[in-house]
């Protein structure tokens, strides 16, 4: 079994409706023109989606090719699986996004074709004033009660509202009604799973005068309408000073790390995603010698063992990786 080095990627880029420019001013990503620039995808194994090495030995590969051909190597101890099961990507939320929906696993099972369900969490990066997203129904709508609020083109006021702040955790499991609002930037970390049933789209139209198409049915059958309004995850500590919980599920862990000098990340046999949001830190055995600055992002293969990270004057990561459980 050969040693996998840390895997840089090139970010794939998404040109949506509701992006604009903030992937560049405020991440410092290189994008082209265009006022519509609203996802990178950082790390991504989805179909015809994928993360390219962008430097090492493994340059040029897919992160599926690396899933088949290093699994063992790349997965530790949740080898086998058949595609890499997280997504993890950096959103310009420059308009409203959709009020949107997504299935569980055992919904999308029965999708065509069948995709995983979608569980996903979000970390705010930058908030203009005034900005706000939406989490969970209110109380007291149920299917009914909701679809009326639909019908009535009332939607909005069914949604529970939040006016996040830069470093808030919103957690949004499956079957949770949710839109991020204008002026967000966030990033988010997913089962590696596209499939959205959109609600409400804004009373918005494309380019050519189109409306994007809304799912309403399929999406009124998949809300947890007993779930109610989603509040600010509330950080909790670990048993290392430095590393805080934001979110523990069945699908991810999300920790937030705080680096002052070194550090030493991974070693547990499975692999990390590792994100700067804050500052810029150097990394044992990068294939690019290069820092790793804010809105970039590092995979570490589960076999680099424990990895030594060096900040000089302080950075903030995310390290993101499989909890124990379904994926043993
Ligand atoms: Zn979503």
């Amino acid at each position: 079994m050969s040693v996998l080095w840390p895997l840089r990627f090139e970010p794939v880029f998404r040109r949506y409706i509701w992006g604009g420019r903030r992937l560049q001013t405020v991440l410092g990503k290189s994008i082209g023109e265009g006022e519509d620039y609203a996802e990178s995808w950082e790390v991504v194994d989805h179909g015809e989606d994928q993360s390219v090495v962008k430097a090492g030995e493994f340059e040029g590969a897919t992160l599926r090719q690396i899933v088949e051909q290093h699994g063992a190597e790349l997965l530790g101890r949740h080898y086998p699986q058949s595609q890499f099961p997280l997504l993890f990507k950096l959103l310009d939320c420059n308009r409203n996004l959709s009020v949107q929906v997504h299935p569980n696993d055992e919904q999308g099972q029965c999708l065509d074709p069948p995709d995983l369900g979608k569980t996903e969490a979000w970390v705010v990066l930058h908030a203009e004033r005034g900005s706000a997203l939406y989490a969970g129904l209110k109380r007291g709508f149920d299917r009914e009660a909701f679809e009326r609020e639909i019908n009535r083109g009332t939607t909005e006021l069914c949604l529970h509202k939040i006016e996040p702040r830069v470093g808030d955790c919103i957690f949004i499991p499956a079957g949770i009604v949710h839109a991020l609002g204008e002026g967000l930037v966030v990033a988010e970390i997913q089962q590696a799973s596209d499939t959205t049933f959109r609600i409400f789209d804004w009373n918005r139209v494309d380019s050519s005068g189109n409306p994007r198409p809304l799912h309403i049915e399929v999406a009124l059958d998949v809300i947890d309408y007993g779930a109610g309004p989603v509040s600010v995850q509330v950080p909790e500590p670990t048993d290392r000073p430095h590393v805080e919980r934001l979110v523990s599920c069945d699908k991810f862990t999300l920790d937030r790390l705080r680096v002052g000098g070194e550090l030493m990340i991974g070693g547990d046999d499975r692999f990390h995603i590792v994100s700067v949001i804050g500052g810029s830190l150097m990394l044992d055995g990068d294939p690019t010698d290069r820092p790793v600055q804010r809105g970039e992002t590092v995979l570490l293969p589960a076999s680099c063992g424990e990895c030594r990270l060096v900040s000089t004057g302080g950075s903030t990561l995310l390290d993101m990786y499989l909890p124990e459980g379904p994926y043993n």
